[in-house]
């Protein structure tokens, strides 16, 4: 597992090897960035060379751009670095929302893991982090979905992060920092990560996850730079939905209503797939918000590829498709960019848990009159 197999993260590398080099590593670091970049893993990692009994010093990896002079890693070979690996080490401890489902109270026990709740953060943290290390010679606690800490929990938190106990390292991984108190960003070092090239995601996909070219390039493009997420839309098959959503749009023109009922049938069957394949405990409700999300997303990358064919460029989803091509030959980027603004606001008025029904009609209505011969509009792009 080494640090190095954290790949286009290069801002990130050289913050944690300059303070590595200078011998200052902050005791809470905080990772921003979106789902699926590589955070967690670097996070892992950066576990692992605390951990670690006899850190190496080596060159830095050719790929990864910076004036650093050395890189320090785990040796992958003692104690720590084995236990670690085999997820038993003592003193590495992962804190998720639903540890509730392990905490000894069962009136905690039975809620839904919806915060990262102050129970949790009580029981799991801070009540170990001021122990000695039992086998190494730190202690290191990773918070995942530090964006759920609940402001309870992230009060709790305060004092740890303020005179954090000797030995201790704490990680908190967030997509982004703005949910997060003020007083809790302040006491973290924060680091940002970057979406990965769309390239590189479809390269893996086509290596690990056994898809086909077609498959790989449209779920590249839909994840917009996150190997998570579009290894998660493999998993669903979201890519088998792109051609029942190239038949709805191409009907949107002359049947505008039936298109939105379409999309909305779609993350209907999206959703049930989901519910069976998640051990998510945050309800019915979230899973089918979250798949009319996904159905609304690939919609979008499928407008953006007609929009991208109005103005000269090729696809980038679906490059050879001949739908994208007589979708393009009808409308006009005007007409595109309006539609493509529809979709984001079905996706924003899902999200603040808006009327479904009327926010699939009127999306099929905006499709519609996007993709009808003659869509140009006369009013000035902005
Ligand atoms: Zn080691």
């Amino acid at each position: 597992m080494p640090l190095s197999d954290v790949l286009h993260q290069d801002r990130a590398h050289n913050r944690l090897q300059r303070a590595f080099c200078a011998g200052r590593i902050p005791h809470a670091y905080l990772f921003t960035g979106p789902d699926g970049v590589g955070k967690e893993m670097l996070a892992n990692r950066l576990a692992a060379v605390l951990l670690c009994t006899n850190p190496q010093e080596r060159q830095p990896p050719a790929d990864v751009q910076g004036a650093l002079e050395t890189w320090r890693d785990a040796c992958g070979r003692c104690v720590d670095c084995e236990l670690l690996r085999a997820g038993n080490h003592p003193d590495f401890h992962r804190i998720h929302r639903t540890l509730n489902k392990s905490h000894p109270d069962a009136q905690i026990r039975s809620r839904k893991a919806i915060d990262l709740s102050i129970d949790v953060i009580r029981h799991f943290l801070i009540a170990r982090i001021g122990l000695r290390p039992s086998q190494g010679q730190s202690k290191v606690f990773i918070i995942t979905e530090a964006e759920r800490l609940s402001a309870g929990a992230q009060n709790a938190m305060l004092k740890t992060l303020e005179e954090p106990p000797a030995h201790s390292y704490l990680v908190l991984l967030a997509t982004s920092a703005d949910a997060l108190l003020e007083t809790t960003k302040s006491r973290c070092q924060h680091v940002s990560f970057n979406t990965l090239p769309a390239e590189f995601i479809r390269r893996h996909l086509d290596d690990q996850a056994g898809l086909s070219q077609d498959a790989a390039t449209f779920l590249a493009e839909l994840s917009q730079g996150s190997l998570g997420q579009a290894m998660q839309f493999a998993a669903y098959g979201l890519h088998d939905s792109v051609s029942a959503l190239l038949d709805l749009l191409s009907q949107a023109a002359a049947n505008p209503l039936a298109c939105g009922k379409g999309l909305q049938e779609a993350a209907q069957e999206l959703a049930g797939a989901l519910k069976t394949q998640s051990d998510d405990d945050t309800g019915d409700t979230n899973m089918t918000r979250l798949a009319q999300n996904m159905i609304l997303a690939t919609a979008s990358t499928i407008l953006r590829d007609v929009q991208r064919l109005t103005v000269g460029h090729r696809p980038a989803a679906l490059p050879s498709n001949a739908v994208i091509s007589r979708l393009a030959e009808k409308t006009h980027p005007e007409a595109m960019r309006k539609t493509i603004q529809a979709v984001g606001t079905a996706e924003y008025q899902i999200r603040r848990s808006g009327n479904v029904n009327l926010i699939f009609d009127t999306l099929g209505i905006a499709i519609g009159r996007g993709l009808k011969p003659g869509a140009r509009t006369s009013q000035p792009v902005i």
